[in-house]
């Protein structure tokens, strides 16, 4: 994957046909109406514009682009290549089939070679993803992929675990239930001892088949 179709990638549709706040708007009302409501009742009144303000926040990481958060690089480390870890990154997301929250933590480690990348900018990322529709094996494989890109690191990790409420509040009703998924790249995945360490400074005993 090129830095190009990384940038253009999940943003395609910032362009011309967007709709409109108002036209957002009347498609809240019709749901409302929709869920057996009246959206003209005081109370609802003003619920479509919250929705649209919601919206703006849930889904303002199409409008981020992680390849220039991650481009400010430092080049002076004196040689460290050791391995750079930010754990228990909090994102909310939603699912791209219903619209549910995704609630969860990521852990992102990467082994720097030659440059190395402000650490909140590694939350950054994970937000800008996060604040897009998704579905979780994507969200881990992209954070994992924009951050190979751009520093160019030895290896890259990344493990998420999260709750799903799709499947906790509706459907199979399976609450407490989290899911767990990781992208190991370059000396995570080919190093098991690398792997190892990243997994038990993330407090994880190492899960069968990944060691
Ligand atoms: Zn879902």
């Amino acid at each position: 994957m090129t830095l190009t179709s990384m940038r253009s990638g999940d943003s395609a549709n910032q362009a011309d046909d967007r709709p409109s706040r108002e036209e957002a708007e009347a498609a809240v009302r019709t749901l409302l109406a929709w869920a057996g409501d009246d959206p003209a009742r005081e109370g609802l009144q003003d619920t479509p514009a919250r929705v649209a303000r919601a919206y703006e926040e849930f889904f303002g990481g199409y409008a981020i682009d992680p390849v220039d958060l991650l481009q400010r690089t430092f080049s002076e480390v004196e040689g460290y290549d050791e391995m750079v870890l930010l754990r228990d990154i909090r994102f909310e997301s939603h699912c791209e089939h219903h619209l549910a929250p995704i609630i969860g933590r990521a852990s992102v480690a990467y082994m720097p070679t030659h440059r190395v990348v402000g650490i909140s900018k590694l939350a950054r990322v994970v937000d800008a993803y996060a604040r897009r529709l998704q579905i979780q094996e994507k969200m881990t494989a992209q954070i994992a992929n924009s951050i190979e890109q751009v520093l160019e690191p030895s290896g890259v990790a990344v493990v998420i675990e999260a709750t799903h409420h799709c499947m906790t509040t509706r459907g199979v009703h399976k609450a407490g239930t989290t899911m767990v998924t990781s992208r190991m790249l370059g000396c995570f995945r080919k190093d098991a001892a690398t792997r190892r360490e990243f997994l038990s400074l993330i407090g994880n005993p190492p899960a069968q088949g990944m060691v």
